[in-house]
């Protein structure tokens, strides 16, 4: 297996290999934290939690920060507008994003960085950067970066000089900021009145000011990954293709100004927009869908997965009810598949495993592991995976038995992709949740994926529920480690599971 990716520094695509063998560092860019995150930016979260997963799945040990910016015009003009500090204002909307993100599944990163957490370490760099010479302080008590004294800028967007500066004079237009050259970027805004209302101020060496939004990956980035594993190149930093420039072009100036490395990143991944009838997703188009419209809406995540991942993270993707109807029946087949597969397993009282079985999952994985390593062709490994739910529906139909390796083929896609419809476990009517008052309940275990139990009695018992549900498939899947684990993790929290003859009963001891 040779995972190979896209890079778009050297715009091919390449053998995938760490700077430390079985480790890798990945840093992306995270939400501005001043809205609801649309569907168009969970499409770029998505491709980095295939990447992530992928990596994962491959054997390799990740330490995967994505930050989360709470300190920017727009959070400062949201605060500003609600009337509220900047750390009160972007609570909500970090609180709603890690909601939208557990819905679709997305999973946890190693770190989620605040900005406004890191200012020490943004004033290290900032006033580094003076020292070496490539920054300078303005009348306004900015600070900036000086282009022209880092040759090496525009190499990741490939622009030319005039190009730069039409792109660069754009974005600060509405800046009142005075600059030598107008391609300069700020490092650090210099404090108005109306950033210390919101307490969007610090005091630095250089003067009291605000750190700009390029600065923040760069000091997150650096910062956590000397605290982790030391050295200051990343592997993979990756974000949406509307990063490209100017905000990794400024990240890489930044850093390799500060290290004296010719790298900040080994891998510079993007992923392509969602465009919503032929316009692309963006605020300012006003075109927007968020992930808890869909939540609301009740869509499976598994669905929202499945389309989204049945285009290559490289090429434009249009959303439409039309595809999202498609992507629900197709989740719906898959998890049908999964469903009466478990069964025929479970039915099998420990009998061997079909040999034509054991050939279609390795078929499976095959195919499935080819189309990853395949510079994350999510499409590819899907159609193995519809390949695999055919011919194991053909095989069933056929009487024959599925076991282990058929289930595990399942298994690595639910670890990996994981577009099948949430799994419902049913309460037995001789549990004891059922008896008297609340009848058979169904409770969604996507929604119960913490190892701690929630502290209010009612959610207690779903909790458990749930996690009776995730033992009981391990029991299928043959994995008594897990089963185990999980008996005892209930147990913990004073819950008996039994496996009786109607279902899994939850007893609260
Ligand atoms: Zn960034």
């Amino acid at each position: 297996m040779t995972l190979a990716l896209y890079n778009t520094m050297s715009r091919t695509v390449e053998r995938f290999e760490p700077l430390a063998p079985g480790r890798v560092s990945l840093y992306t860019c995270g939400p501005t934290v001043y809205n609801y995150a649309h569907i168009g930016n969970f499409r770029t979260f998505l491709f980095e939690d295939l990447l992530r997963r992928w990596l994962e799945a491959s054997g390799y040990d990740v330490f995967h920060v994505m930050n989360l910016t709470d300190v920017d015009d727009k959070t400062i003009k949201g605060a500003t507008a609600a009337g509220q500090p900047l750390r009160t204002y972007v609570e909500a909307f970090i609180t709603a994003f890690h909601e939208d993100r557990h819905y679709l599944r997305i999973r946890d990163a190693s770190l989620y960085p605040r900005a406004t957490d890191f200012i020490p370490g943004m004033v290290r760099l900032v006033q580094g950067l003076i020292d070496r010479g490539v920054a300078y302080r303005s009348d306004d008590g900015s600070v900036y970066f000086a282009i022209e004294r880092f040759p090496r800028y525009g190499r990741l967007s490939r622009l030319d000089t005039r190009e730069l500066k039409a792109g660069a004079s754009e974005r600060v237009s509405a800046d009142e900021y005075d600059k030598e050259d107008a391609r300069d970027f700020v490092l650090w805004k210099g404090a108005r009145p109306e950033d210390e209302a919101v307490g969007a101020a610090w005091d630095a060496p250089f003067g009291r000011g605000r750190p700009g939004w390029h600065l923040e990956c760069s000091a997150m980035a650096l910062e956590l990954l000397a605290d982790k594993w030391g050295g200051e190149v990343l592997d993979i930093h990756a974000g949406g293709v509307d990063l490209i420039f100017p905000h990794h072009e400024d990240e890489i100036a930044q850093s390799c100004a500060f290290t004296g490395e010719a790298e900040f990143a080994r891998w510079w991944m993007h992923g392509e927009f969602l465009m919503l009838s032929g316009t692309k997703m963006s605020k300012r188009f006003g075109n927007i869908l968020t992930a808890r419209d869909l939540r609301l809406d009740g869509v499976d995540p598994g669905a929202v997965r499945l389309l989204l991942f049945s285009t290559h993270y490289r090429q434009k993707l249009d959303w439409s009810d039309e595809a999202l109807e498609s992507a629900r029946e197709g989740s719906r087949r898959l998890g049908d598949f999964r469903d009466r597969l478990v069964r025929a397993a479970g039915e099998g009282g420990g009998s061997g495993e079909d040999p034509a079985f054991v050939e279609a999952a390795a078929t499976f994985r095959r195919d499935f592991s080819a189309a990853l390593d395949d510079d994350l062709n999510a499409p590819r490994a899907l159609a193995a995976l519809f390949g695999l739910a055919r011919d194991g529906n053909r095989l069933l139909d056929e009487g024959r038995r599925p076991g282990p390796t058929t289930l595990g083929a399942l298994t690595l896609s639910a670890a990996v992709l994981d577009v099948m419809p949430e799994s419902r476990v049913v309460l037995a009517p001789g549990g004891v949740e059922a008896r008297g008052e609340v009848g058979p309940v169904v409770i969604r275990t996507a929604d119960y994926t913490s190892e701690t139990p929630p502290t209010d009695r009612p959610a207690a018992d779903a909790w458990a529920v749930a996690w009776a549900g995730r033992r009981r498939e391990a029991k299928l899947a043959r994995d008594y480690g897990e089963a185990d684990r999980i008996r005892d993790l209930l147990r913990a929290a004073g819950y008996e599971v039994r496996d009786g003859r109607t279902g899994v009963e939850v007893v609260r001891l």
